[in-house]
């Protein structure tokens, strides 16, 4: 079978998956989805003149000419906190003491801030610098106008995101809805706890796909553990495609003689088996159906974990309304020799790029053979070693940040 290109498999894969539905959705559970309409305001941002200092509330025309040594005194004439509205206005002659938020009150044109002030008795205050008019005033639709449109369909709600549509008054928003994600794993060996009999080991691409699918901001099911049993996977998997929207195995998509995942996903038909132009996770099973993505990701946990990196991913984040759903990348040094040897494929070498000053630089996190999860564990990202035969230390080298 022809090695299919990286960049190929995974645009075959955005073009194949749906758009999951558009929900109303409370603001706080919005994090991480994806605007499906213009946010428009309906109020201004602040709604109303107030004050940025704790100060005085005066005329700027009171204060011509003052200095520490010469200062203009008021006459103090009301107390007014954030969350008053001012009663009375200022006069020729006086100030409000004002605290920062409150609504200007009527007659003053400028903030003079407490620290440029003293008391002077009861009733006075010392006002020891000139104020211009519009002093630490923050206008009306300062920050946002009624009808200004704030945000654009397709915008990635983060938690400021969430500040601005609180501020004006936009407690529900329509969104793409958040992905329900099925994770099965799959394999005769695999023991969830408790001790291991001869020939067990623990399965941990299921807590590891469900952490990752978690941390894309996705909705998790557990699937749980299935032996290799064609017929209890196809009842596993027909129960995951009623309830789910996207689904991921591991494990038994390979050429052996019990990899009953590629037979049981075989049986619905419309599965692609791809080999991949990549190392690790070159074998991907691949397909839509009844609506549901599914994607049979390679046993070895290193190789699952590219596998879903690279392509079940931005998939899963497409489906919710993503314009672009992948990874960032950046371009760094390579801090030694990427050795390898031409085979077809792009490496994915697990690295940990740090900032040295004047750019990015990769080194890798040690043995890259693909069972060794405990290197990729300390990996910030994948690097993608070329086609041929290596990099020398220094060269420019694509990282894909995993974080
Ligand atoms: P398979 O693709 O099922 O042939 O599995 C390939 C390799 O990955 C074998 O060494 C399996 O034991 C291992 N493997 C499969 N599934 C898991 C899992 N859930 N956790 C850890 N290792 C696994
Ligand atoms: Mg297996």
């Amino acid at each position: 079978m022809a090695l299919v290109p990286l960049e190929e498999t995974r645009d075959a894969i955005l073009a194949a998956v749906p758009r999951l539905p558009v929900v109303s959705t409370p603001i706080a559970d919005s994090v991480g989805l994806v605007l499906a309409e213009d946010i428009v305001a309906t109020e201004p941002v602040p709604p109303f003149a107030n004050t940025a200092m704790d100060g005085y509330a005066l005329r700027a025309a009171d204060t011509v000419g003052a200095s520490a040594d010469a200062p203009s005194r008021l006459r103090v004439v009301d107390d007014l906190p954030a969350g008053r509205a001012p009663e009375i206005a200022v006069g020729p002659g006086e100030a409000i003491r004002i605290m920062t938020g409150a609504p200007m009150p009527d007659g003053a044109d400028a903030i003079v801030m407490v620290e440029r002030t003293a008391r002077d008795g009861d009733d006075g205050v010392l006002v020891q610098a000139e104020a211009k008019a519009g002093d630490h005033i923050r206008r009306p639709g300062g920050d946002l106008e009624a009808g200004q449109t704030v945000f654009t369909a397709g915008t990635v709600v983060g938690p400021a995101h969430v500040g601005v549509l609180a501020s004006v008054g936009a407690h529900e928003v329509a969104v793409y809805r958040r992905a329900r994600v099925g994770v099965l794993s799959t394999g005769d060996e695999l023991v969830e706890r408790g001790p291991l009999a001869p020939g067990q080991i623990r399965d941990s691409n299921r807590p590891m796909l469900c952490a990752l699918a978690a941390a894309a901001g996705v909705e998790v099911v557990d699937l749980g553990l299935a032996r290799d049993d064609e017929a209890l996977i196809v009842g596993v998997l027909e129960d995951a495609f009623a309830r789910c929207d996207a689904v991921l195995t591991s494990g038994g998509v390979s050429m052996g003689e019990y990899d009953y995942v590629k037979a049981a996903l075989d049986r619905f038909g419309a599965l692609e088996w791809r080999q991949v132009a990549i190392k690790p996770a070159k074998p991907l099973a691949f397909g839509v159906v009844q609506g549901v993505p599914v994607f049979g990701l390679p046993g070895n946990p290193v190789s699952s974990l590219v596998s879903y990196e690279l392509f079940a991913r931005p998939a899963l984040r497409s489906m919710m309304g993503y314009a672009d759903g992948r990874r960032p990348e950046v371009v760094a040094r390579a801090a030694h020799a990427f050795t390898r040897r031409p085979d077809g494929k792009v490496h994915l070498d697990r690295v940990r790029v740090t900032w040295e000053g004047d750019g990015y630089v990769a080194a890798s996190t040690g043995r890259q053979e693909s069972n060794v999860l405990s290197a990729t564990a300390a990996a910030n990202g994948l690097a993608l070693v070329p086609d041929g035969d290596g990099l020398a230390a220094g060269d420019p080298l694509r990282v894909m940040l995993l974080t």
